[in-house]
């Protein structure tokens, strides 16, 4: 199974959203290129997946979403047996439109979210690292997520699931693979590395709805609240266009990122 996030626009920011849609917003989508890649090497590799979701964000929003359902659809004529889904907030009249024209083919789960309000969400951003309790903790084990929601793909590219993937986008630290892993590849060093930081590390395992303490406002650990202020920092030094320096003398002009003149 895989789980591709094909962005992270999303027309609601629920507090502790596990993509980090609401805490670093940023219209980011995948291209439609990296979709095809992902079918042809599926393809080429024999790779029978059992189930591949679609999510974000609010995948909807994904200018090509369309394109991205019929790329999909061209891997299961391959593969017969594929399930192919679409999760979605179901929320507005944009969102239900797309959905409502997803051919009867497509699965889609629709959580009908009407509030920021996840009572059900879990501590996202309640880093174990963060916990003197998870000292001694092998983040390499991961969570329940790996095995039954399988791995992810996202802008970024393939990680051990999805969730890591959105971490990765906020830690910078590039630990996506650019194309589809080899099966004996565990991705355990990103799970390593990410996990450390996933509140669902905690639980460990799928907590039944009745069960999970109601979350009704957001939770975060210092750890979180360090890389959020750095990822602000880095895309307002990305925003700021590049501004030429004259340099008095004979030396010629240089430009320089994230400086006013
Ligand atoms: S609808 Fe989903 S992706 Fe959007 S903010 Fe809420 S939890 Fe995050
Ligand atoms: S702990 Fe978080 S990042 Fe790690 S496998 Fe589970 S959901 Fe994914």
């Amino acid at each position: 199974m895989i789980e591709i996030d094909i962005t992270y626009a999303c027309n609601l920011h629920c507090l502790n959203c596990n993509r980090s849609v609401t805490q670093a917003p940023d219209k980011q989508h995948m291209p439609l290129s990296m979709v095809k890649s992902f079918v042809d090497d599926s393809i080429a590799r024999s790779k029978r997946w059992r189930r591949i979701r679609v999510l974000g964000g609010e995948p909807t929003l994904h200018p090509e979403f369309m394109a991205i359902i019929e790329e999909l659809r061209r891997y299961r004529q391959w593969h017969s047996g594929c399930l192919i889904e679409v999760v979605t907030n179901g929320y507005g009249k944009a969102v239900t439109a797309k959905i409502d024209a997803l051919p009867q083919d497509i699965w889609v789960e629709n959580s009908r979210k009407t509030s920021v309000i996840q009572p059900t969400f879990g501590p996202f951003n309640m880093a174990p690292s963060d916990d003197p309790k998870y000292a001694h903790a092998d983040y390499s084990n991961g969570c329940a997520i790996m095995d039954e929601c399988g791995m992810g793909l996202t802008p970024s590219g393939y990680y051990p699931c999805a969730v890591a993937g959105g971490i990765d986008r906020i830690t910078n630290d590039g630990l996506g693979q650019s194309t589809l892993p080899d099966d004996s590849d565990d991705m355990l060093e990103a799970a390593r590395k990410l996990c450390r930081l996933c509140g669902r590390f905690r639980a460990g395992h799928f907590v039944p709805r009745n069960l999970r303490p109601p979350l009704l406002d957001e939770q975060m650990s210092p750890t979180w609240e360090r890389l959020y202020e750095e990822w602000r920092v880095r895309k307002a030094l990305e925003s700021t266009p590049s501004v030429q320096l004259t340099v008095r003398g004979d030396a010629p002009q240089a430009s320089e990122r994230g400086k006013t003149s």
